[in-house]
């Protein structure tokens, strides 16, 4: 059995040096519990600022893996099964069923089951609760996403053009862009190179925007609030442009611009929802097999390689999920 250990606290971006590979003895299942095989893991932005506030050093990575059951010896998980197992970053655990969710009832052979990390799990469950109970997302009105080609924007996006919107989305290259005009985005831009922000989300859409589904955070933020309609709606899902800061954040939205815009924002974690989580997942995959929602992921292979795939996904080389496959 491997695991990826937390040796340092993260001090700025992360390197190789925060984590080391241990390895251990597997052991045997008590009545109740169960030994899990993963198959693939789930790299995430929340696991950096999280790190700080749920690990010590020390500790295995916090994180969730789709695993195999592969020793039981608890009915509710039969050998075989598959399920969503927050475990950490490990090749083999033994847990009782605590951390452990099934994978979706009659999930079709045809869809990958890495897609529960993904477009049918967290982040696809964010982006749905982010728009639906967040900010309430009207047909006809105009949307901006940013990080968009990441897992979380990429299905954004995809719903917002489900509910008949005009969506604007930014990432960190031009495939990107490329792959978000693919997807059905009615304007899409590359934040690195574009120059004015400020004149690139006014030519995107002159009238401002209803809503924003803000990712990022920093200076983009600021700029993106001066370009809301009035009493726009925004939703505070992460802000992974702060993740690595080493100084405390400070603030960067503009006092005035939210008083004279009478702007909403509200921050929200997909936890809030959990009750909703086995119907909204039915309806994830209902698109998904309808063509409504396409998904794509960024596979590293080998858990060896777990902190490289972590690091690529903070420095953007991700489109769609990153996850590792064992
Ligand atoms: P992504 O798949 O979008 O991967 C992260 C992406 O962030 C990278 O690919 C990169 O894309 C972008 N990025 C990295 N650094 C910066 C930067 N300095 N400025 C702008 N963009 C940057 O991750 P997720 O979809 O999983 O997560 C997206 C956001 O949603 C994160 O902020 C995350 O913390 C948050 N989140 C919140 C949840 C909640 O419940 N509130 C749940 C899940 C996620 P690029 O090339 O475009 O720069």
């Amino acid at each position: 059995a491997k695991s990826w250990i937390l040796t340092k606290h993260f001090d700025g971006f992360p390197n190789d040096s925060n984590f080391e590979l241990k390895v251990e003895e597997l052991v045997e299942p008590k009545d109740g519990e169960v030994l899990l095989e993963a198959v693939f893991l789930s790299v995430d932005p929340y696991m950096r600022p999280f790190s700080a506030l749920r690990m010590k050093e020390g500790d295995v990575m916090i994180g969730t893996q789709v695993a195999k059951v592969v020793q039981s010896k608890n009915s509710a998980f039969p050998v075989g099964t598959h399920v969503v197992a927050r475990c950490g970053w490990r090749t083999h655990t033994v847990c009782d069923g605590t951390p452990l969710t099934p994978i979706l009832p009659k999930w079709p052979e045809d869809v990958s089951l890495s897609l529960a990390l993904g477009t049918i799990g967290m982040p696809g469950l964010t982006a749905l609760f982010g728009i639906e109970e967040v900010l309430k997302l009207q047909k006809g009105e105009t949307l901006l996403v940013n990080a968009a080609a990441g897992a979380v924007g990429t299905v954004v996006g995809q719903i917002a053009k489900i509910k008949g919107c005009k969506v604007v989305g930014s990432a960190g290259s031009d495939a990107k862009v490329a792959y978000l005009k693919e997807l059905g985005f009615d304007e899409a831009f590359n934040y690195k190179t574009v120059g004015s922000l400020e004149e690139a989300l006014k030519k995107a859409s002159p009238d401002g925007y209803d809503c924003f589904f803000e990712n990022v955070g920093g200076p983009f933020s600021t700029v993106a609030l001066q370009q809301m309609k009035a009493f726009g709606r925004i939703a505070v899902c992460g802000g992974i442009a702060t993740y690595n800061d080493k100084t405390q954040q400070t603030g960067s939205y503009p006092p005035l611009t939210i008083i004279f815009k009478q702007l909403k924002m509200e921050g929200f974690m997909q936890s809030r929802w959990e009750h909703k989580h086995p119907e909204s997942l039915k309806r994830l995959m209902g698109w998904l097999k309808e063509g409504k929602l396409q998904s794509r992921e960024h596979v590293t292979k080998g858990f060896e390689n777990m902190p490289a795939a972590f690091m690529g996904m903070l420095r953007g080389e991700n489109t769609g999920k990153a996850i590792v496959a064992v």
